[in-house]
């Protein structure tokens, strides 16, 4: 009830921190106040952020990873390998493989995972992008690096009976340590000894 108090401008400030991932009405408050008495130009600079990189970032027209560009930096880089192909759920996860130093070949991002409990199926995530990629190139080894979840194992699965009969090699990470953990917090060590002790789906 306490919002009753703040200003209608306030409010709404308040009311759009509050539909951010983990954070409630109480922190949602916090923040908007924090924002009011912070510097101006670290406010303003984060507006400016926010509205910058909405307008500026979209999906990469190969991968599906953020980018600025049409075709993002992994994608163009021409030492790259580009026979192998790591699948991840989230942009994040290929910051996590970026920090192995392991790995140099391409990435697909799903921008999610198969989850039938929350509606999400095969033409909801960016598959249909992966297997023409696959039909199209010279791929010999897609490396599942889905989470370890139960979604994140079907998910590898699902695409796992697709591809393989495309004469293509299907591997996925020997996690162990991290299980039931999302891929994008694990530690690099850890991602790396994942990723040297693959093996075939
Ligand atoms: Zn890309």
């Amino acid at each position: 009830m306490s919002m009753y108090f703040y200003p209608p401008s306030v409010e709404e400030l308040i009311s759009y921190l509050n539909k951010l991932p983990g954070v409630g009405p109480k922190t949602a408050q916090r923040l908007a106040l924090h924002l009011l008495n912070t510097r101006e130009a670290d406010a303003v600079g984060l507006a400016r952020a926010i509205t910058a990189t909405r307008e500026k970032v979209r999906r990469c027209a190969v991968c599906g990873n953020l980018t600025d560009d049409e075709v993002c930096p992994v994608c163009s880089d021409e030492q790259r390998d580009a026979s192998v192909i790591c699948v991840v759920e989230h942009p994040g996860d290929c910051i996590a493989m970026e920090r192995t130093g392991q790995f140099n070949g391409l990435y697909h991002v799903l921008h999610g995972a198969l989850s039938p409990m929350e509606g999400i199926g095969p033409a909801e995530l960016n598959m249909d992008s992966l297997m023409q990629r696959l039909r199209g190139g010279n791929i010999r080894e897609v490396v599942m690096a889905t989470n370890t979840g139960v979604e994140g194992e079907a998910t590898a699965l699902y695409l796992a009976r697709l591809i393989k009969p495309l004469g293509i090699r299907v591997s996925r990470l020997a996690y162990g340590v991290a299980v039931g953990g999302d891929l994008e917090y694990t530690d690099e060590v850890t991602l790396g000894r994942a990723l040297a002790g693959r093996s075939d789906i």
